[in-house]
């Protein structure tokens, strides 16, 4: 056995680390400096970057000003959300633990503050969010605005727990929301796609802090897939990493606990030995790669962890990658999966990144992947950054539309306003309240005008 788990395995699926992130040059107004994604997949050339330090100075820009703009979290979308030849706005400044209700457990973030950052201030109020998504990079305002999501199905997207909102519209209008009050907009600026205004600050409903253990484990795929509603329903959270070429999934479950803390991070022999698996792996022709894939997935060790909650859901992920991700009911979750892997193999795609599939509940947004009365499951692929990942991502996209299925708005998608108005019941409501509030378009970039208008 060597020393193989699955934290080494996806950490280093991705093989090569490239693209940084430009920063943001603080101060009110700053000149154009090239902007990138994450991953390095998108770039744009903005007039500039602004980096309000309070809303009442943005409400100023926004006011005096009517060129184009985009609100940027962290970056970590895979769609050109952001890129604009006008203003880039940076809420960096709009941090931080605002306010918090400790009898209704809930607790007021300035919307720039990352993910991870929430954890601790969250526990030492005694608080705890009920999931998080795979990574914690994002900025709450980023992530709500994707419908970013983590696994189990009894838990929703991250804007399913926001209580209320706060949203400067493009002309500098400031306007309160929550399910009692503006509840049309409050349905729609959960997850707006940065295209109703800039969020500026918002409330979330959280738990008693708590404690996780994770344990994972290797599995053949159809021995997981056909127990998967069961699992799902046994453990708070649930979810597999399909190993492409390969009979065999990294299968993650996680509970709460009271057990002691326990999480060492993983040794340095880990690293060799892992990275001396992965090249031999990525020696051997796709067709040829199926018994020595599962000759090694068979040698992946059993791993746990404990910790407070934000620690075990969260994971760092250090090599750059692109993704696809595409949310379909339940039920057809298996086959599509399945459908997936087999033109994998038969199409001989030469891809080691694992798959992701996981189960996300439904909620009562407009445009969460998961809105409406179905649960469903997010399929993901991944190809590394510094391959080209068209020629994949376009092989699978149409078996995620047999299904059913709704493109993450953060990841790559090729769909436009026309389909998309097929897949969700209240898009041409968000689309009625997008014109409403920015009859000049100026939130608006290429991206965003097929995904609304076209
Ligand atoms: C390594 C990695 C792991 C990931 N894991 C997951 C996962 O587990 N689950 C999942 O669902 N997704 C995942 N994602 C996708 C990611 O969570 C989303 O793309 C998210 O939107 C990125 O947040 P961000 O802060 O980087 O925002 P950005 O990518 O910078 O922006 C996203 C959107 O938010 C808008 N926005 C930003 N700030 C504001 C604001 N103040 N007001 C209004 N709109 C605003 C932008 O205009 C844009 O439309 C992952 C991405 C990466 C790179």
């Amino acid at each position: 056995m060597i020393g193989l788990t699955r934290r080494k395995v996806l950490a280093a699926s991705a093989l090569t680390a490239l693209c940084g992130i430009a920063r943001p040059v603080l101060g009110t107004q700053s000149a154009s400096v090239p902007w990138r994604n994450w991953s390095g997949g998108v770039m744009a050339n903005p007039a500039g970057r602004f980096v309000p330090s309070s809303e009442a100075e943005l409400i100023e820009f926004l006011e005096s000003t009517s060129g184009s703009i985009r609100p940027v979290g962290s970056g970590h979308s895979f769609t050109p959300l952001v890129p604009t030849d006008g203003h880039i706005i940076v809420i960096d400044q709009l941090a931080g633990m605002l306010d918090h209700d400790p009898i209704a457990r809930r607790a007021t973030f300035g919307a720039g503050i990352r993910l991870g950052d929430m954890g601790v201030l969250l526990e030492s109020i005694g608080q705890g969010m009920f999931n998080l998504p795979d990574i914690d990079r994002q900025t709450l305002a980023g992530a709500t605005a994707t419908a970013t999501h983590g696994t189990g199905i009894g838990f929703t997207c991250l804007s399913g727990y926001v209580t209320s909102l706060r949203l400067i519209t493009p002309s500098g209008k400031l306007i309160d929301v929550s399910a009692d009050e503006n509840q049309d907009l409050f349905d729609a600026a959960r997850v707006s796609l940065g295209a109703l205004g800039v969020i500026t600050r918002m409330t979330l409903q959280n738990r008693d802090n708590y404690r996780l253990k994770s344990k994972s484990w290797i599995q053949p795929i159809e021995e997981v897939l056909e127990g998967f509603d069961e699992s799902a329903a046994k453990y708070r959270h649930f979810e597999m990493f399909p190993l492409t070429h390969s009979d065999y999934a990294i299968t993650l479950a996680i509970d709460e606990t009271s057990e002691r803390i326990n999480n060492p991070p993983p040794s340095p022999e880990e690293d060799a030995s892992f990275g001396e698996a992965m090249r031999g792996w990525t020696q051997v022709p796709p067709r040829e790669r199926l018994p020595l894939v599962n000759a090694l997935a068979e040698q992946i060790g059993d791993s746990e962890a404990v910790d407070v909650s934000y620690k075990i859901l969260s994971n760092i992920r250090n090599n750059r990658f692109n993704e696809m991700e595409y949310a379909v009911p339940v039920e057809a979750g298996a086959e599509c999966l399945r459908e997936i892997l087999r033109t994998i193999i038969e199409k001989e795609v030469d891809v080691v990144f694992p798959l992701e599939y996981r189960y996300v509940s439904r909620d009562d947004t407009w445009l969460s992947m998961s809105s409406g009365d179905e649960d469903h499951a997010a399929i993901s692929i991944h190809r590394t950054a510094d391959e080209d990942y068209r020629p994949y991502f376009n092989l699978i996209e149409p078996i995620f539309w047999k299904y059913g299925g709704r493109p993450h708005w953060g990841k790559v998608h090729s769909l436009g306003a026309r389909e998309l108005s097929r897949l969700y019941p209240r898009f041409k409501d968000f689309q009625e309240i997008r014109e409403i509030l920015d009859p000049a378009g100026r939130m608006l970039n290429d991206h965003l005008r097929k995904v609304f208008l076209t």
